[in-house]
């Protein structure tokens, strides 16, 4: 089969690698399209931590079962399939306190390949986190399981009512993923705070009722203003960038909620306004990754009929095609790009 291989930053590198084969309790699938990532597009400029190099490459995909193992049982060969890239252990300290997300083991056994023709499931993942994709469901729209799982576990602890303002920092997949899923639970206003106009575009044709593509210091202005100069009572991060960290408590009222969701580089540290955090009550929540209740309410949003996931897609490419492809992601107008292996 065709895989690429990140060989090591800034080196990736199509390859003809053997075919896998389940063992007893996997299955393998075969990927019908996998979405570009900017996780991806990191791990190829400058690296990862979680991503030891070579690595297979690609992490969000929808396929068909090609094969499976000889004791798995409820799935077919030929069964359209919708998952994420990793599974909690479901025994280890973490997993026994429901926080599923900071598993001992949850990043280590990540399923990355999914640049690629086939992809091995192993059986962790078959227990929890792998589903049936309906029919209706483009193959490109159900990769979008694992960043909306991202995005739904951001949000769990955000008692949202339907007349907060909320502003999201940020213009990106990330970012419009919130605003698709804000709507989706019902949030009235939402405002985009973007740099590139091109993606601040996007936030607009996707419903956000403002959208800021000034300084960080006028779009706070303008939020203050629209707000009786309380401030956003939901204040969603989505560029893991130290600046933008430190500008988001500035957005947000007294007894506000601010997500910090996009994380930084390692290393880096951000300074808070005590005063603003204890004397206006600013509750801060910097949420990772994601649990299965999470990934479950993403399939229950993507497969509803409601959610509009094909406009995020903004281009297709063929697997030879995807440094191109994330060329595209990390310097072009548009926002998450297909490709179909
Ligand atoms: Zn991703
Ligand atoms: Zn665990």
């Amino acid at each position: 089969m065709r895989a690429y291989v990140l060989v090591q930053p800034g080196d990736m590198a199509l390859q003809v690698l053997p075919r896998p084969v389940p063992a007893p309790d996997e299955v393998v699938v075969r990927v019908r399209a996998a979405l570009t990532c900017g996780t991806d597009v990191k791990a190829f400029v400058r690296g990862h931590p979680k991503f030891p190099m070579p690595t297979p490459f690609g992490h969000e995909f929808a396929g068909d079962v090609a094969a499976v193992g000889s004791a798995v049982r409820g799935w077919r060969e030929g069964d359209p399939v919708m998952a994420v890239p990793t599974a909690p252990c479901g025994h280890c300290y973490f997993c026994r306190r429901r926080q599923e997300n900071l598993c001992d083991s949850v990043m280590e056994t990540m399923v990355l390949g999914a640049y690629a023709e086939y992809l091995k499931i192993p059986a962790r993942h078959l227990r929890v986190n792998v589903f049936a994709k309906p029919e209706s469901l483009p193959y490109e729209e159900a990769a979008l399981l694992e960043p909306l799982s991202c995005v739904l576990h951001g949000l769990e602890s955000v008692a949202l009512r339907p007349d907060d303002r909320v502003v999201l920092l940020g213009a990106g997949a990330i970012s419009l993923l919130h605003l698709l899923t804000l709507r989706a639970m019902g949030a009235e206003h939402v405002a985009v705070v973007g740099r590139r106009p091109q993606r601040t575009e996007h936030a607009r044709k996707l419903g956000a009722d403002a959208v800021y593509s000034g300084s960080l210091a006028d779009a706070r202005d303008q939020v203050l203003t629209a707000t009786d100069g309380r401030g956003a009572d939901l204040v969603v991060e989505c560029t893991g960038q130290v600046d933008v960290w430190e500008a988001a408590l500035g957005f947000a009222r007294r007894g506000g909620h601010v997500v910090l969701f996009g994380g930084c580089p390692p290393g880096t540290q951000v300074r808070i306004d005590t005063q603003r955090l204890h004397y206006d009550q600013l509750r801060v929540s910097s949420p990772f990754h994601f649990t299965p209740r999470a990934v479950r309410r993403a399939y229950d949003l993507l497969t509803g009929g409601q959610f509009d996931g094909a406009a995020l897609i903004t281009g297709h490419f063929a697997l030879a095609d995807l440094p191109a492809a994330l060329h595209e992601h990390q310097h072009g107008d548009g926002i998450k790009f297909a490709v179909l292996p």
